[in-house]
């Protein structure tokens, strides 16, 4: 894999910083303890893995491709880390994303963009769009994203990759930092179900050192995983969201979801359609919601506490952190907490913030009524393919429209998979196949998605 890195990255651009000694050393005492006939330590014990470089590593730099952290070194692993490491995988390297997270392409990267394998002209998805494009063209066989609004599903629908988002509290938040610390969530990315199911199997499990950690046993998703891949869905109810299937969508998406639903059925699953009402101010209520939490929990970044400072000599503290923050964010950063700011100000607080939760809770409702009939929804995770880069960078509403099908997921708090639903008629990019299960119900998404792939 360090081969391979070294021979296509410099035309992809998935990764941030490659950790090739720490990977080969860490390769290298699975192979010890395996050659000393002790068993291994997991399953995915040797596998190496790309890591998105937003969760904390105390080797190697994590910048959620900001300037604002460049160069920064953590001095503590994240759970997620850890978990990685005590399972024997090597880290071959951070991988990049939008700065912060922000971003459905990752262009909004201080450090350029990431391309798409599968057309080095067009956009990997975002924000996990480096893990994506490392799976894609065959970098790594594993990946950790990270899911606040679709960041992990869409760039696995626009690079014919499997990605999860499990669900809220039930892979630990300590060590990635935060973007809105309601939404986020870290989860596994591979190549196939199954190989996710045993990344979701590590990486998940109650931490008392994130406050909103569940404390619950680690959902059985790899035996759900083994069980679909019989392909029998006799038994399972599935449901298909009317508010997620628009004219507005490209017809080559469309129609590539009327197959997937019709290969449900051919499986056995019962397939009906479901309406969840409250789905279409899903996006004007995350953002808000989010860029209210994003000025809050980015107010860390003070020039006096971690990474970039610029100090002119005569400055005041406030001038200080101003020329900093005016430095090393990015224009997508900036936007996301002058709208925070301005949605949580007094006067606007109730107009704003205070009716986006409302509308969370409605949403929430949507799905409880739709759960009442079937085991999982269905929808295409993005309502287009991958677009040129350049493309929507100017155009911050447009870019925000693909998340238009994941988001509702992470409002409610949910657990959704996108697994690969073949190649559109229209242009020949991959299209990914929505997956979508109540809170603890993981194991739902992989016993449906290994039946379909
Ligand atoms: N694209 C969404 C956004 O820009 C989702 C980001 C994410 O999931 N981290 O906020």
């Amino acid at each position: 894999h360090l081969d391979r890195i070294a021979e296509v990255d410099g035309g992809l651009g998935a990764f941030l910083h490659v950790a090739g000694e720490q990977a080969l050393v860490s390769a290298k005492e699975v192979d010890g303890a395996l050659t000393a006939g002790e068993a291994p330590v997991s399953p995915l014990a040797g596998v190496p893995l790309a890591l998105k470089d937003i969760f904390t590593t105390t080797d190697m730099p994590t910048t959620c491709a900001s300037k604002v952290l460049e160069n920064w070194v953590a001095p503590y692993d994240a759970t997620l880390t850890s978990k990685l490491r005590a399972a024997g995988i090597p880290i071959l390297g951070k991988t990049n994303l939008d700065e912060f997270a922000m971003g459905s392409s990752t262009e909004n990267s201080a450090y350029g963009p990431t391309r798409n394998p599968w057309d080095t002209t067009r956009v990997p998805g975002g924000s996990g769009g480096g893990s994506a494009a490392a799976l894609a063209s065959r970098q790594a066989p594993l990946a950790i994203g990270t899911d606040t609004g679709g960041s992990i599903r869409q760039p696995a629908a626009l690079t014919a990759t499997v990605g999860t988002k499990p669900t809220y509290g039930t892979v630990s938040r300590f060590g990635l930092v935060a973007c809105a610390s309601s939404l986020d969530q870290g989860g596994p990315c591979g190549r196939t179900v199954l190989d996710t199911a045993l990344l979701h199997e590590v990486i998940a499990g109650h931490d008392p050192r994130d406050s909103t950690s569940i404390d619950a046993p680690v959902r059985p998703v790899v035996a759900a995983a083994r069980e679909g891949a019989g392909g029998n869905l006799r038994g399972v109810k599935v449901g298909v969201v009317k508010e997620l299937h628009s004219d507005s969508y490209q017809p080559g998406v469309l129609s590539s979801f009327d197959a997937a639903v019709a290969q449900l059925t051919e499986l056995g699953a019962e397939v009906v359609e479901v309406s969840c009402p409250n789905f279409e101010y899903a996006l004007a209520a995350y953002y808000l919601i989010l860029p209210s939490e994003v000025s809050s929990n980015l107010a860390r970044f003070d020039a006096m506490r971690y990474g970039l400072r610029i100090d002119e000599g005569d400055m005041s503290a406030d001038q200080v952190m101003a020329a900093t923050r005016a430095a090393g964010f990015g224009p997508e950063v900036k936007r996301r907490i002058m709208i925070g700011t301005y949605a949580l100000s007094a006067g606007y607080y109730d107009a704003y913030y205070g009716q986006a939760l409302k509308v969370r809770t409605l949403i929430s409702r949507d799905f409880d009524r739709a759960y009442e009939k079937v085991d999982v929804l269905v929808s295409p995770t993005s309502p287009f393919t991958a677009w040129k880069l350049g493309e929507k960078v100017g155009d911050p509403l447009a870019m925000y429209l693909s998340d238009l099908c994941t988001l509702p997921t992470n409002l409610a708090g949910h657990c959704a998979m996108s697994v690969p639903s073949g190649l559109s008629a229209d242009d020949g990019l991959p299209v990914g196949l929505q997956i979508m299960a109540p809170a603890l119900a993981d194991e739902r998404l992989y016993r449906v998605g290994a039946a379909f792939e």
